[in-house]
Formats: C-alpha cells, sequence, structure tokens
C-alpha cells in the first residue's frame, strides 16, 4: 500500500493550481455573479493539458488515470467556482465514447474535445425523472439509417454551447439506449440558462429535441448497453464531484487558517483559543478521511476493479457531506464576516450545496452502498 503520489502527480498538482491561481481565482467573483464561465477557458484548459486529459494519446489525450485526474480537479475546486465541470465533462463524457465508442465515433469526437474546441454534454434528466431511467420519456425511433429523437430534457450543463452531447432515449422496444447529438443537428435547441444558488460558471439550461435526425453510426454501444454507459458516467462523476469537493474542503479550510491567524479576540489571535483550535482539527480530519476515499475510488477504477462503482457511491456518501461540515465549520470561524459577500468563504459555502444533489442524489448513493452490503 503506497500513498504517495508520483513527481509526475506532483508536478500535475502543482501546475494546475498555478493554473488556478491565474485564470480562475481572479475572475472568480465575476464568473460568480454572471454565472458564465470566460469562452476561452476551455482552449486555455486544452493548453495546459486539462480537456481530455485521461483520453488515449492517438486521439490528443495525455492517458492520464482517474486518479491524475481526480488531482486536477481537486485543484480546480479550489476557486468555489463550476469551472471544475469544465474539466469534469470533458473528461469523463468522452471517456465512455473511449470505452464504448466505435474506431469512427472516437476518431471523429475526441481529438476536438482534447483541443478544446467542444463542449461536451450529457443528457439524461427530464421533468419528470432525475434519477430513475425507467421513468424516460424522451424517444429514439428508427427511420432508414437514423433515429429521430423527441423529448425534453432538463438541466443539461453546457447543452447550450457548441458541440456534442450524449443522449439517453427509449428506443422502440422501451431499451434504454445512448446516442452521441451533435448540438447543432436541426431540431435541437437549448432554453435559457437556469440562475444557480452557487457554483458559478456551470451553464446549465434545458434542451429540446424535435425530430433530431441521428445517424445509426451514431449509436453508443450495443442495445442492452446504454444503461451500463450511464451508470458507468454517473459513477465515474461521483469520482469527480467528490474530488471538487476536497478541493471546496481544502479552501475553506485554508481560509479558516488565515482568519483566524489575523482576527484578534481579547488582545490575541482567535486561533489561539482551544474551541478554534478543535474545529480546525476537525476539519482537518474530515477532509483526509474524504481525500482518501476519494483518491481510493479513483484508484480503484484505474484498476479495474469489480467493487468501483461501488467504491465511487461511498466516496460520495462520505465525501459530499464531509466538505458541506468543512466549510460550514470555516464559516462559523468567521463569525459575522463569513455571512458578507466579502470573504471567500460566502462563495464556497453555496458552491458546495449542490453536490449532494447532482449525479445522484445522496439518499440514492446511500441506498446503492446499503444494498450491496446486505446483498
Ligand atoms: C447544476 C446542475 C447541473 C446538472 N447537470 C446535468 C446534466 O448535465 N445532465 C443531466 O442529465 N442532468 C443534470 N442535472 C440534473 C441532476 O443530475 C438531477 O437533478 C439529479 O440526478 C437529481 O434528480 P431530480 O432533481 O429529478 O431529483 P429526484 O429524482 O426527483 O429526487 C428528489 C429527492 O427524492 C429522493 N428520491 C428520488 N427517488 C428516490 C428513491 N427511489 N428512493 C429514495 N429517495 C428517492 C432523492 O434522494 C432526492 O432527495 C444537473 C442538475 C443541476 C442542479
Amino acid at each position: 500500500m503506497d500513498f504517495n503520489l508520483s513527481e509526475e502527480q506532483l508536478l500535475l498538482q502543482k501546475t494546475v493550481r498555478e493554473f488556478t491561481k491565474q485564470e480562475l481565482e481572479p475572475a472568480a467573483e465575476e464568473t460568480d455573479r454572471l454565472g458564465r464561465l470566460p469562452d476561452d477557458l476551455l482552449e486555455k484548459m486544452a493548453q495546459v493539458n486539462l480537456a481530455g486529459m485521461i483520453l488515449p494519446p492517438e486521439y490528443g489525450g495525455s492517458g492520464s488515470s482517474c486518479l491524475d485526474c481526480v488531482l486536477a480537479l481537486e485543484q480546480i475546486g479550489y476557486s468555489g467556482t463550476g469551472a471544475w465541470w469544465l474539466a469534469a465533462f470533458t473528461n469523463s463524457i468522452p471517456e465512455c465514447i473511449a470505452q464504448f465508442g466505435t474506431k469512427d465515433q472516437k476518431k471523429q469526437y475526441l481529438p476536438d474535445v482534447c483541443k478544446g474546441k467542444i463542449y461536451p454534454s450529457i443528457l439524461f434528466t427530464e421533468a419528470e425523472t432525475g434519477s430513475d431511467p425507467d421513468a424516460l420519456e424522451t424517444s429514439a425511433r428508427y427511420e432508414s439509417g437514423h433515429y429521430i429523437i423527441n423529448g425534453m430534457k432538463r438541466f443539461s450543463t453546457f447543452g447550450a454551447r457548441n458541440g456534442f452531447a450524449i443522449t439517453y432515449a427509449k428506443d422502440e422496444d422501451d431499451c434504454c439506449r445512448a446516442f452521441i447529438t451533435d448540438k447543432n443537428a436541426l431540431g435541437y435547441s437549448a432554453g435559457s440558462e437556469y440562475k444557480l444558488m452557487g457554483a458559478g460558471g456551470i451553464e446549465t439550461a434545458d434542451v429540446y429535441l424535435d425530430n433530431v435526425k441521428v445517424p445509426e453510426e451514431n449509436v453508443l454501444g450495443d442495445k442492452e448497453e446504454g444503461f451500463s454507459i450511464l451508470l458507468h458516467w454517473i459513477a465515474h462523476e461521483k469520482i469527480q464531484q467528490s474530488a471538487s469537493c476536497l478541493g471546496i474542503a481544502q479552501a475553506a479550510l485554508d481560509e479558516a487558517k488565515q482568519f483566524s491567524k489575523s482576527r484578534i479576540v481579547k488582545k490575541r489571535p482567535q486561533a489561539g483559543l482551544l474551541n478554534i483550535r478543535s474545529m480546525l482539527a476537525d476539519m482537518y480530519a474530515r477532509l483526509e478521511a474524504a481525500r482518501w476515499l476519494t483518491y481510493r475510488a479513483a484508484f480503484l477504477k484505474d484498476e479495474g476493479h469489480s467493487d468501483w462503482m461501488l467504491e465511487a457511491a461511498a466516496a460520495k456518501v462520505y465525501a459530499v457531506p464531509a466538505a458541506m461540515e468543512v466549510v460550514e465549520i470555516s464559516r462559523r470561524i468567521h463569525g459575522a464576516y463569513g455571512y458578507t459577500k466579502d470573504f471567500k468563504i460566502e462563495r464556497l459555502f453555496r458552491a458546495v450545496a449542490g453536490a449532494s444533489a447532482i449525479a445522484v442524489s445522496l439518499e440514492i448513493n446511500r441506498s446503492i452502498v446499503s444494498s450491496a452490503l446486505i446483498r
């Protein structure tokens, strides 16, 4: 058992930390206020090999591991913006094509992801379902070499940006299938973006599919495989989301350390108070526990371990509430100042709030883990 990161991984952490400091932190308040990422951010991420980093080198990726990607997302999450979604989606979504797609699909879509030219999306959630694939209403009807897709998809991140979306729809046999859909196809349109509570820059909109024609060659995986591809992506996304929570929680701990050293209470730094020290210790212990559970889930995914999806759910069950708690403790250490927009902790508090709902709720993750335990 080796808990050390390699030289390359330490260098990766350093590079992404610098990127976050230079490109994300200075624009964080504006990104948060506008709810939109800078238009050139994706290309800048591609320049430092963050877009498609886990894709094979023959398609322009770096062949990085899931754990490498977690290390990068953690650093991006530190900014408390939604920028980590860009790094997450440009890896986890095309990875489904790399893993389940045909050679032609890989050649067509993966190189542009790595160049930072296109925004991958996932179209699963609908007005009546976010947790239950059986309840999907979007339909895919076969017609001479094409599938005709009709339906409405809710909360599609980057659904309004140029690129492709992996769309989940039911075919004539009621089978949940995955379709690589070009977002500039006729009949594809996106509504206006939701105004979110936090993590500014997660550009999320409803998408309308009105007789969208998808060529047969763009079906991802076999007929029975659609649902497994979805589960694969969701499990990967849980690891990525836990990683971003680590970054947010680390930022909250660093803010608390800094604040408590500079805040004077009874003529002495607040950091000297016993209760503040025990709060800092609790934050640290929770963060480290969440960190190693997340790294382990990523490691097991890289190893192709049969339980990696279960471990991804377990990581999320622990990491998300732990990060929320760390952020809340930091906010309390900030006293009344933590309730103002003058301190970063306010942004971190809003940023971490979404993690319990997105990419499958905490409750459903708990039920995944507990079902496996008693099986
Ligand atoms: C910022 C943001 C970005 C998003 N991006 C995307 C995206 O890119 N693509 C996409 O497809 N979706 C996206 N989503 C949607 C998100 O993944 C879903 O909202 C999420 O899966 C939860 O679905 P829901 O809101 O329909 O909740 P519901 O499924 O209605 O659940 C609501 C509550 O009921 C509970 N519940 C539901 N079913 C059960 C059950 N069987 N047993 C026990 N409890 C249950 C849940 O635990 C939860 O507490 C995004 C959402 C947000 C907020």
